[in-house]
């Protein structure tokens, strides 16, 4: 949509519902997907972490099958992730269940609610898994999540190969898989969970297209080489994701275009079979789907000088916008308008908690800015509320909207109410 467009809107639903206010834009989504998915090979699967932001109109339109690309699976990781899931209209028979936590008492509400699809980090989450699923007569499916212990050449910012809460490290795998295998031989051993891939998540938010296809091929190699020495079965093979857009600040997605032609040479030498899926390839992803979507829209409430410095107060601070401030570090906001020409000035971008770390941008450029302003924090749609400290200083949730053509889909807020137990 065009600036000058989403201007006018932004300002009439500012008006209407208030801020702080998160306005998600449903033909964004739609095209993010159609833009991932142009970017992968033909065939795969892809799933949305709905860690980046849940909102059930979000969920539904990527879950859909829609022109130009079919309907993403879901990456859950607690039963509230599954509750949205549900919530959206889309079928646990979808979700991949992840995380290094999962208690017994999830596992069941998972697995009775129709999630059959897991990945584990450990033997002990495999076993606990298999128990439940066994209590309730079903089977179930997991994919081992491996921390790959050799880094690709051209990878920077890796969450594997360290020492890490998540997966099997690789290079105990065989004493996994003989630890699980015995399980399976025994009587007392696995009973309702067959091992059927490998679930790798080595990084995040990469903006370098080499980057990012260096770090898949090398986890392609990897899960070709483990399946064959420790011979594991490989039905299924999610590879993870990476893939980026600009977070608070202005910017498109990332383009890859040379993605696809060079995941499909890769899957072509390490698994001949892939395009008759065997096995199966997937891939993942929260921001890019959903992070290029929202706008945040903040009222200015002071401006105030305090020995020589400008604090800009607004009403959305770190309880509305606070996902990397509440992880230790700062987040480079910018705020539209300040268009070529207009005149800028430096201060820091402040919300209203009573506490001095309620910065969303220290010091940083800023439009010139008076009581009453509007001012928009782009790219807000993923890690926005459900990454925030909402319940800190008892403000009430921002409220979300979510438009599509221009025009109201939905208006929600989420509430928090204390109750007896
Ligand atoms: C957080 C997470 C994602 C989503 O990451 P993005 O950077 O938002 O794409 C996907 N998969 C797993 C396992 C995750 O933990």
């Amino acid at each position: 949509m065009p600036r000058a467009r989403d201007e006018v809107l932004h300002a009439r639903l500012a008006a209407e519902y208030g801020t702080p206010l998160y306005v998600y834009d449903l033909d964004d989504v739609a095209e993010a997907k159609a833009d991932l998915f142009s970017s992968l090979p033909e065939g795969v699967d892809l799933y949305y972490a709905l860690k980046a932001n849940p909102h059930p109109d979000i969920v539904r339109i990527l879950g859909e099958d829609g022109p130009g690309a079919p309907g993403c699976g879901t990456e859950i990781s607690s039963t509230g992730e599954l509750a949205a899931v549900l919530a959206a209209g889309l079928s646990a028979a979808g979700c991949l269940y992840t995380g290094p936590g999962k208690t017994a008492r999830e596992l069941d509400e998972a697995i009775r609610l129709g999630v059959r699809l897991f990945s584990t980090d450990s033997v002990t989450d495999v076993r606990r898994l298999d128990s439940v699923a066994a209590r309730r007569g079903v089977r179930v499916e997991t994919l081992l999540r491996v921390n790959a212990a050799s880094a690709s050449a051209t990878t920077s910012i890796r969450m594997t190969g360290t020492p890490s809460q998540f997966g099997f490290d690789s290079e105990d795998l065989p004493g996994t898989l003989a630890e699980l295998r015995a399980d399976a031989a025994d009587s007392g051993g696995l009973r309702a969970v067959d091992i059927t891939g490998m679930h790798f998540f080595p990084l995040s938010n990469t903006t370098d297209e080499d980057n990012l296809v260096g770090e898949f091929r090398n986890t392609l190699a990897e899960a070709a080489e483990l399946s064959r020495v420790h011979e594991l079965p490989l039905r299924y093979l999610d590879i993870g994701g990476g893939f980026s857009v600009p977070y608070g600040v202005p910017g498109g997605r990332t383009r890859y275009p040379k993605l696809r032609t060079e995941l499909e040479a890769a899957l072509d030498v390490e698994f001949p079979h892939w395009r008759d899926g065997s096995p199966r390839i997937a891939f993942e992803s929260g921001r890019y789907l959903a992070g290029g979507s929202g706008t945040l829209l903040a009222t200015v409430t002071n401006v105030k000088v305090s020995r020589g410095r400008k604090f800009v107060i607004t009403d959305a601070g770190i309880n509305t916008f606070g996902g990397m401030s509440g992880l230790g570090r700062l987040l480079p906001v910018a705020v539209e308008p300040a268009g070529p020409g207009e005149p800028v000035e430096r201060a820091s971008l402040v919300g209203p908690l009573c506490t001095p770390g309620d910065v969303l941008g220290r010091e940083i450029e800023l439009p010139e800015l008076a009581p009453g302003d509007l001012l928009a924090i782009p790219n807000a749609g993923a890690y926005g509320p459900t990454a925030s400290l909402l319940m800190f200083l008892g403000r009430p949730a921002p409220t979300e909207v979510t438009v599509r053509d221009g025009a109201v889909v939905s208006a929600s807020r989420l509430v928090h109410s204390r109750s007896p137990r």
